[in-house]
């Protein structure tokens, strides 16, 4: 069953894996205004809707500020784990809502049986899918990157149907990465 994907410890150990390697690379960028040495300053975060056990470190969005003085501006790279200020994790907002739509839904009850999200969650996650995702800058600037065209009124199922890799849970992990820039603020 699909939703065992969400319950797995280990999607969320890569998934956090993935992220920490963006922020090693933007780090080691260094600040993009002035060039100087990055510091930590991780967000503080309170996921919700998620296994009853997430690893260590779920409750930081992984974030930067310059530690030069007169500058100091803050740099948060992407992430696969937080979609933008939405506290739920990005993994549920995908994955739910691709299969509330297919044969092998769950039950909205199930649902909040599992990880808490209620029925006016999913709907609310359903509408920002069909309404503001297609306006965000975001996908009018990369939906060109995609093999494919995916149906605008079937989102997020026919986004995810754009990856081609085999196994439900690398096709997930490809499409976090493909919208992780979108979580950085201000995009
Ligand atoms: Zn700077």
């Amino acid at each position: 069953m699909w939703h065992k994907h969400l319950d797995d410890p280990t999607l969320y150990e890569l998934l956090l894996k993935i992220d920490v390697d963006l922020w090693t690379k933007a780090r080691e960028s260094g600040c993009p205004r002035c060039g100087g040495p990055l510091h930590t300053a991780h967000y503080p975060r309170r996921p919700r809707g998620g296994p009853a056990k997430l690893p260590a470190g779920y409750d930081r969005r992984l974030s930067l500020c310059c530690g030069r003085d007169g500058c100091r501006r803050r740099t948060t790279p992407a992430s696969v784990r937080f979609l933008g200020r939405r506290f739920y994790l990005a993994a549920m907002l995908v994955l739910v809502c691709a299969m509330q739509l297919g044969p092998s839904r769950v039950r909205v009850a199930k649902l909040h049986e599992l990880f808490g999200v209620s029925r006016w969650t999913v709907c609310r996650w359903r509408t920002w899918w069909l309404e503001a995702f297609g306006e965000t800058t975001f996908w009018q600037v990369n939906r060109a990157r995609l093999r494919s065209q995916p149906d605008g009124h079937t989102l997020p199922a026919s986004l995810l149907a754009c990856f081609v890799e085999d196994a439900l849970r690398e096709r997930l992990v490809a499409l976090l990465r493909f919208l992780s820039p979108l979580t950085v603020p201000g995009s």
